[in-house]
């Protein structure tokens, strides 16, 4: 039976940290929308260049536009035996998207952890945040600091801060989240595979808690 397992939440909330600790643990493809959508600006193809300018200013990419790419994801054979999603879907539609992407091969979202954290905590992360430019690493000044300044610990490529990171964008894309993505908390409380996390706590202790709740 594959495993699909949404990590849902505000941005900074820690669903990128801990879906690489999955998706290594379970050996799983970790599919971050934010990331293929960098990916794309990177190499400057058409949705890149279209993705580019609703991210840039913390608004969501269109429905449409975020469906079809993931789709093209899920075509690939890495998905098959499951999925860590992270940052997909965000709105009720991509989640009705999902369920008719899965069932077409036998699949359906197993669980969906929702972290939880004040504002204070996700501002202070998401400003002190870098990313890995080669393959999207994340790293933290503070709580999670790479062995060498500036330089990834995986692949010793050079960390830099995303733009949406800036302060004023990211006060924007926590109301983005309260207003787009939040519904999708009783979308799928309703289905009964909601499962609250305390996304404040150190690394360790919400990837502990995530192994708690689906090593059952
Ligand atoms: P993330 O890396 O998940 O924080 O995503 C960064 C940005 O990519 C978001 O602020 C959106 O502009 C865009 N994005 C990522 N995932 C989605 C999605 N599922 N739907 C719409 N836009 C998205």
């Amino acid at each position: 039976m594959p495993t699909y397992i949404v990590l849902l939440g505000p941005p900074g909330a820690g669903k990128g940290t801990q879906a690489e600790i999955l998706a290594e643990r379970f050996s799983l493809p970790h599919i971050s929308s934010g990331d293929i959508f960098r990916e794309n600006i990177k190499k400057n193809t058409e949705l890149g260049v279209l993705a580019q300018t609703f991210m840039s200013k913390g608004e969501l990419v269109p429905d449409d536009l975020t469906i079809a790419m993931i789709k093209e994801r899920f075509s690939r054979p890495d998905c098959v035996r499951g999925a860590i999603l992270d940052g997909f879907p965000r709105t009720p539609a991509q989640a009705d998207a999902l369920e008719v992407m899965l069932s077409g091969f036998g699949g359906k979202v197993e669980l969906v952890p929702f972290f939880t954290a004040t504002d204070e905590t996700l501002i202070e992360r998401l400003a002190g945040r870098w990313t890995c430019r080669a393959n999207g690493h994340i790293f933290h000044v503070r709580f999670n600091p790479p062995i060498k300044e500036g330089v990834c610990d995986f692949d010793d490529s050079p960390l830099f801060q995303r733009d949406d990171d800036k302060a004023e964008t990211v006060i924007h894309r926590i109301h983005v989240y309260r207003s787009q993505t939040a519904p999708l908390i009783e979308y799928y409380r309703k289905r009964g595979i909601l499962a609250e996390i305390n996304g404040s706590q150190p690394i360790e202790d919400v990837a502990a808690q995530l192994m708690g709740i689906l090593v059952k």
